[in-house]
């Protein structure tokens, strides 16, 4: 098979499959396969057998609908490049805008103290440590498959724990923290039954808050609170429609300065909130 005979091959199967952005997956997966990209080669060269098999075994299981992230086995985050694979939640561009919120809140702070729950693969943790290098981030994740993710990602220069959220609070002093972040889990339970095929084959701890998505959002504003010190944050990535309810649980709880914004689509993303 040549370049161009294998690449047309891999395009063909992942348009049959419906996938969007065909040409552009299909060039993905080449250079996932060949290690180059394919304007590098010209179109009769030929390709090895091999290789050839597996680009269109994996645009096979691509035009399944299973991720093409999980294919290549990294993916990029604002500057960054992440290992990720079945078993942890894929970063998602739209966490960039929650990374961006918590570095200003911790700009002046010396040293700050971070703490970033629900980890997954250390996206958050790995983004923070990477712009602020002398923060002491601490990252904390339950499930095993996305622990192995999180040390590759950023177990060299964060703390890696593997705890539940729920009870990890009780393993903290009190009044320590600049800045909690976290992307929780925040599907709602009827969200969970219409997901796109893709996230299908994401880990279902990592995407389901519970009946209204907002479970992990109730424990961790109130549980942790007397974690931060005063004046510390509380940053929260938030499902697009959840924005008043998240607000009003950090109201309830006593923080203030409660500010709610938005990812590069515009949408609800973010919510910080300050310990007074
Ligand atoms: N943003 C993800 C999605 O829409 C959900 C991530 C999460 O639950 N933290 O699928």
């Amino acid at each position: 098979m040549t370049v161009k005979e294998a690449y047309l091959a891999a395009k063909k199967a992942l348009t049959f499959g419906g996938i969007e952005n065909a040409a552009w997956e299909a060039d993905i997966l080449f250079e996932n396969v060949m290690g180059k990209r394919r304007f590098v080669l010209q179109p009769d060269d030929p390709l090895p057998e091999r290789q050839a098999e597996v680009l269109l075994a994996q645009a096979e299981k691509r035009a399944g609908h299973y991720p093409l992230q999980y294919l290549c086995g990294s993916w990029p985050f604002m500057e960054i490049e992440l290992t990720v694979g079945e078993g942890v939640l894929i970063p998602r561009g739209d966490t960039a805008c929650v990374v961006e919120k918590a570095l200003s809140l911790i700009e002046t702070a010396q040293q700050p103290r971070v703490l970033d729950l629900c980890s997954g693969s250390g996206t958050i943790a790995a983004a923070v440590k990477y712009y602020r290098p002398e923060a002491e981030v601490t990252a904390v994740e339950l499930s095993e498959k996305a622990m192995r993710y999180l040390r590759l990602n950023c177990g060299h220069t964060v703390t890696a724990v593997q705890a539940d959220v729920f009870a990890y609070q009780n393993a903290l002093p009190e009044g320590e923290l600049h800045l909690i972040v976290s992307n929780p889990p925040y599907v709602t339970r009827a969200e969970m039954e219409a997901l796109q095929p893709e996230v299908r084959f994401e880990p279902e701890e990592a995407l389901s808050g519970g009946e209204d998505g907002l479970d992990f959002y109730r424990h961790i504003a109130a549980a942790y609170f007397s974690k931060l010190r005063r004046g510390g944050w509380l940053v929260f990535e938030i499902g697009a429609s959840q924005g008043e309810a998240v607000v009003s649980i950090c109201r309830q709880v006593g923080y203030t300065g409660i500010a709610l914004s938005q990812d590069g689509a515009g949408r609800d993303r973010c919510v910080a909130a300050q310990k007074p």
